[in-house]
């Protein structure tokens, strides 16, 4: 999996995108310009020349020749700033302004004799640009002439544009990538709204929908398929739990009959045997009473939301309530239940269900303790959560076991051939803690005996 969120990578690939645009217009324009600029120059420079041509053939052609006023005068419409230099074939200076004089000559072979030769020159630590050309006179190449203007002017328009790239462009790019960030952000919005309201959805609340955006986009596609979804799961579930709780009364009915048909016979009937099968029958009638009980509760405790009574609960008057309870259960295996209260504690909860809870754990601890055992009741307080543990000196649970003790319908296979249950119980006892935002918890060692632990929030806001 990555590490980047797709709104971090759409916003890191559009500025790379947008950074090599940006980069490659900028040396595109920058070469523009620069050629602009020099094509310029050297038109103004070929301008000069062509007059300093006509201007020598004339002069040639008079037998005035060398007036180096003319060309000043010359210059001084043509190309200001410039400076030149006339020579004869023989490299011999005829004119030259005194920028020029000493400076390196360019071999009259080299000087191309049909169009001008342009180049970048350093003269005394500034940068010119040199126009080299042929004079013809009477038909006949006699003269070079070497012009030069500063670049001053085209190097700090160019330096300009450079630094206007090299600041412009990074801005040009925050920016971008900033509008990129707001676009996205705004974009993912429902989305992240959808991500939060599907990780509020559980059983007790299937009935929420995440929120459909105003625009008629993929994002709206994917909420109404995403609710529709959440419709027919809601509708599933809704008449799976109608099934649970029609079942279990459909059952209790018959149940309640046949138990006080069975009663009555029982009292009539005076042979041993039949006496013992009726007996047998009662059991069997008590125990799918006590599982159609739990079913039922089960299914309550999935849409517990719904459901709770919430009050503020004295703990250790529930726990004395709860052993008092038990104890005709506890007497008939000569069990002792020692409950202590180390700090008095006040919970905000469901009290007919945290008794069912505690009740369900007192039950398991008596049932696998050994005949004269004890069962320990502790609850603690650290002013804020509540602890309470139930520890028993039984028979303990395998290690393989400990982990699927909680599962609906799991029983350990020495408690299926030793002990009545459904396998009901821990399940409906986790689900209670899970909607008090509490935990329970188990350690137990084979042979020792077994621990659980309750951890309540308290008082618990809703
Ligand atoms: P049951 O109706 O079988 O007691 P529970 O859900 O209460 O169903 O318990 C599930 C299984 O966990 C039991 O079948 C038993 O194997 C094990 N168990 C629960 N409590 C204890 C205990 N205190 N000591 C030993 N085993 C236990």
């Amino acid at each position: 999996m990555s590490k980047f969120s797709i709104k971090a990578k759409i916003v890191l690939a559009t500025t790379i995108v947008l950074g090599l645009v940006f980069v490659g217009f900028s040396i595109v324009i920058y070469q523009k310009a620069k050629s602009a600029y020099f094509g310029r120059l050297d038109a103004r420079l070929e301008g000069y020349a062509e007059k300093i041509r006509g201007e020598v053939e004339e002069q040639y052609y008079e037998k005035r020749f060398p007036d180096a006023a003319d060309f000043r005068d010359l210059r001084a419409e043509g190309l200001a700033g410039s400076f030149l230099r006339l020579s004869d074939q023989q490299g011999q200076v005829i004119f030259a302004d005194s920028i020029l004089t000493g400076q390196p000559f360019k071999p009259w072979d080299a000087i191309n004799p049909r169009q001008f030769t342009f180049e970048d020159v350093a003269i005394a630590n500034d940068r010119y640009r040199s126009l080299w050309a042929r004079v013809e006179a009477e038909d006949r190449d006699r003269y070079s002439v070497q012009i030069v203007v500063p670049l001053t002017e085209v190097e700090a328009a160019l330096k300009l544009l450079q630094l206007l790239f090299l600041f412009g462009v990074p801005v040009a790019l925050a920016i971008s990538a900033g509008a990129v960030y707001g676009i996205v952000t705004t974009a993912f919005r429902p989305l992240s709204a959808m991500v939060q309201t599907a990780e509020r959805i559980s059983a007790s609340n299937l009935s929420e929908r995440v929120a459909s955006p105003e625009t008629h986009d993929e994002v709206f596609a994917l909420a109404s398929t995403l609710n529709t979804m959440m419709e027919r799961i809601e509708q599933a579930f809704k008449s799976q739990k109608q099934f649970i709780a029609d079942a279990s009364h459909e059952i209790r009915t018959p149940l309640a009959i046949i138990r006080s048909e069975l009663e009555y016979a029982q009292k009539e009937i005076a042979e041993v045997a039949s006496n013992e099968s009726i007996e047998a029958a009662l059991d069997e009638v008590d125990r799918l009473k006590k599982l159609s009980d739990d079913l039922l509760l089960l299914a309550k405790l999935d849409s517990a939301s719904l459901t709770m009574k919430l009050q503020t609960v004295r703990l250790d008057e529930l726990l004395a309530d709860c052993v008092k309870r038990m104890k005709p259960i506890a007497d008939t295996k000569r069990v002792t239940l020692a409950l202590t209260v180390h700090d008095v504690a006040e919970i905000h909860g469901d009290e007919d269900k945290l008794r069912s809870a505690i009740l369900n754990l007192l039950d398991n601890a008596i049932k696998y303790s050994k005949n004269g055992g004890t069962v320990d009741i502790i609850s603690r307080s650290n002013g804020r959560d509540v602890e309470v543990t139930v520890c028993d000196h039984g028979e303990g649970i395998a290690p393989e076991e400990v982990e699927h003790v909680f599962e609906r319908f799991h029983r350990a296979a020495s408690s299926r051939s030793q002990h009545d249950g459904s396998g009901l119980g821990l399940a409906i006892v986790r689900r209670i803690l899970e909607v008090h935002k509490g935990s329970v918890s188990v350690r137990s060692k084979i042979g020792e005996g077994s621990t659980f632990t309750i951890a309540l929030p308290g008082p618990i806001s809703q």
